[in-house]
């Protein structure tokens, strides 16, 4: 090899050795670039394999909980149903699981007690076996059923949705109540109950029950029959000594009738509050709904209170609004009794002074019932704040030296709050001590749809003044006639002489001599009306009456008269003679048919008194009596029997119904009933007063006949 050649390989060694230098460092780089990356992934991967670690580590640990609560769900699970199964053990009821295809899974022991030593019933049995095996083996008594028949009501039993429950009897005469229920998964639970004891219990307890009820029922016919026995003679006590009363007695004596006829009334009154308070008691109360007008009941209740003041100087008011719905539909017996307690204690606890009725009768609503208010105002003694929640409770009285003036058995307003409630009414107190009482009730009424509503007056302007009117009352009045359209004026007696009003309403409350004044002074052209009790109109004043409005008035009256108001026109008298009253009595007890007609003779009349029901019968179409009152019972033919008599021979005859009133001792709820079917129009109960026969007689008379009362003015 030249030495050029051999030059030119070193160099080009050079250059490869220079080449593979640089291919190594280069190489040495990558290889320490890839170890550094690989150290740093390995650095990573041991973080995460020791996260990976703890994790493994941590649910380890979750898993052991895991497992360690699942062994104490089971073992709480076990011991639940355990407990289950011990409840259903000792619970003495029997229980039973069956499946979805009726084959039973599960029943306690009371429930297999009943099959025990039989082998067919046991887990797995089918319920229709379960059935057979009953019958077959005459574990439940069935009577003379068929037990195909009977096995075939089970089942279908258990077709039902929902099961019936049903009681079987076993043979051993227990009785057993099947309650039956589907399950979620479609099977059967069943729960039979041993009701042997509850039975016996409840049969017991109605035969109880019923004991109670007939002893009851006694208790009220025995007071009713008391009462009945006690009212008989009373009627000729109390009778006998209002006669007594009225004959020329000395001071001495006057005081002992008197005694009699007080103490007579009050025995009366307590033996009536107690057949009342057992009655509400009893829940034996019977309610009577009729028509009814509430006004004419409440006209009815002041009039009669009025006859029962005997001078005591209080005046009575009906504020009831001249255009107000009177009919309603409710048992008026039971109103009158509330309201008579209510105006009673109102003029009982009050010396002097004032009671006013005011009635708020309400607008009907849908239903047609009206909320009916009616409040008896006093100006009396009042009654202390404490005690007016206690006054409600029987017996409860204000024990306190003005109240114990008074009588009472405290029973008054306990009856009286019991009736409210059961018409589904409140009866509520207000009072100021020394000043006066008002007890409102508050009733929800039916509104008698087929009463006549008030009638409009005729438009005619109208001067009316009045004169005696004070107070409320003459605020009322006032108020109720602007609304007619009248123009009202409240005058003295002395400015009547120079009236220029149509007419004026002249109250016969004003003392004597000024009503003669008032007749002398009036000008002879100006209709006069007086308002009050005939009794206290002077005959001058009477004379020049145009019209008499009796006291508290009637709004039908008051309308019928102001409608007759004309511009001022001298007054005519009807000087047409009057028919003497013919009245026909039937009564078969000497003495209270001797207290009969010493009560009536006052009264301008041809009296015939028979003692009994045929002799009244008899008499009727001879004597074509004006009015007839008669006994109930009577020998031979009672007072009812002799109503039906008269009401048939009047119908044979043409006549119109003569007003037959009874008088009778009986108290008890049907007896109005059997009354009122016999076609008797009012009845009495003995013993009676005379006010309430005067007043009986005033309001059935026909009102043609002469009932001038000579003695009484
Ligand atoms: P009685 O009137 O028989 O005592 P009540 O039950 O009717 O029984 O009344 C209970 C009590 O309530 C009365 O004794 C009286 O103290 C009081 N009371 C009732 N109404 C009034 C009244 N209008 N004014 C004052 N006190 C009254």
């Amino acid at each position: 090899m030249s030495i050029q050649s051999h030059d030119d390989f070193i160099q080009q060694e050079r250059r490869r050795r220079l080449a593979a230098e640089r291919l190594l460092a280069q190489k040495s780089n990558e290889l320490l670039e890839a170890n550094r990356q690989l150290a740093t992934h390995a650095d990573k991967l041991s973080y995460t394999v020791i996260e990976q670690r703890e994790e493994n580590a941590t649910l380890a640990g979750e898993n052991q909980k895991v497992l360690a609560h699942l062994d104490l769900a089971t073992k709480q699970a076990g011991k639940a149903e355990q407990r289950l199964w011990d409840s259903l053990e000792a619970i003495g009821d029997g229980f039973a699981v069956y499946d979805r295809n009726w084959c039973l899974v599960a029943a306690n022991r009371h429930y297999m007690r009943l099959f025990e030593g039989i082998e067919d019933v046991g887990l797995g049995a089918p319920y229709d076996l379960v059935l057979q095996v009953l019958m077959d083996e005459g574990l439940v008594d069935i009577g003379d059923a068929n037990p195909d028949d009977w096995v075939d009501e089970m089942l279908a039993r258990w077709e039902n949705r929902p099961v019936q429950t049903t009681v079987i009897k076993l043979y051993n005469g227990r009785s057993i109540q099947l309650q039956d229920k589907v399950s979620s998964d479609g099977g059967m639970v069943s729960m039979c109950t041993d009701i042997t004891e509850s039975l016996e219990r409840e049969a017991a307890m109605r035969e109880a029950r019923d004991a109670a009820e007939a002893a009851n029922r006694a208790k009220s016919a025995f007071l009713a029959k008391m009462s009945h026995e006690i009212r008989t003679p009373m009627n000729g006590v109390v009778g006998m000594a209002e006669l007594l009363l009225e004959s020329e007695l000395t001071n001495e004596d006057q005081i002992y009738a008197e005694t009699i006829r007080s103490s007579g009334e009050s025995l009366l009154v307590i033996i009536n509050d107690i057949l009342d308070f057992s009655k509400l008691e009893a829940d034996k109360m019977e309610f009577r709904p009729e028509p009814m007008d509430l006004e004419v009941l409440l006209l009815e209740l002041l009039r009669l209170s009025e006859a029962s003041l005997d001078g005591k100087p209080v005046n009575l008011a009906l504020h009831y609004p001249i255009m107000g719905q009177t009919g309603f539909i409710t048992d008026q017996g039971k109103l009158r009794q509330v309201l008579t307690n209510l105006i009673g204690n109102a003029i009982k606890f009050m010396p002097e002074g004032h009671v006013t009725v005011d009635v708020d009768p309400g607008t009907p609503d849908a239903a047609g019932r009206s909320m009916v208010k009616i409040t008896v105002r006093d100006s009396g003694i009042g009654i202390p704040d404490e005690m007016q929640a206690h006054i409600f409770g029987e017996f409860n009285q204000v024990e306190d030296e003005m109240n114990r003036k008074f009588e009472g058995t405290g029973l008054g307003l306990a009856i009286t709050k019991g009736i409210v409630e059961r018409l589904e009414g409140t009866l509520t107190v207000a009072s100021d001590l020394g000043k006066g009482s008002h007890f409102t009730v508050t009733l929800p009424l039916e509104v008698d749809l087929r009463s006549s509503s008030p009638t409009a007056l005729p438009p005619a302007p109208r001067t009316l003044a009045l004169c005696g009117y004070h107070g409320p009352t003459a605020e009322f009045l006032t108020n109720e006639l602007a609304s007619l359209g009248v123009r009202v004026k409240t005058v003295t007696p002395d400015e009547i002489a120079d009236l220029d009003t149509d007419a004026v309403f002249i109250c016969t409350c004003l003392p004597e001599a000024v009503q003669i004044q008032i007749s002398e002074v009036a000008p002879t052209d100006l209709p006069i009306i007086c308002v009050g009790t005939h009794a206290h109109t002077p005959k001058q004043l009477a004379a020049r009456c145009k019209a008499h409005l009796s006291w508290p008035t009637a709004n039908a009256d008051l309308r019928t008269v102001i409608s007759a108001i004309q511009p001022r026109q001298p007054s005519q008298s009807d000087t047409a003679p009057l028919e003497t009253l013919r009245m026909l009595a039937a009564e078969d007890n000497m003495i209270n048919q001797f207290v009969f007609q010493k009560m009536l003779k006052a009264v301008e009349m041809d009296l015939t008194m028979v003692e009994n029901g045929r002799h009244a019968v008899e008499a009727f179409l001879d004597l074509k009596p004006h009015i007839i009152f008669t006994d109930i019972s009577m020998p031979e033919m009672d007072g009812m029997e002799a109503a039906r008599e008269i009401r048939k021979l009047e119908a044979e005859h043409g006549l119109p119904q003569t007003p037959i009133i009874a008088m009778t001792a009986h108290a008890m709820e049907d007896d109005e009933d059997r009354i009122k079917a016999a076609g008797i129009n009012h009845y009495l109960t003995k013993p009676f007063k005379k006010s309430a026969l005067m007043d009986a007689l005033h309001r059935f008379a026909p009102s043609e006949i002469n009932l001038t009362q000579p003695d009484e003015g």
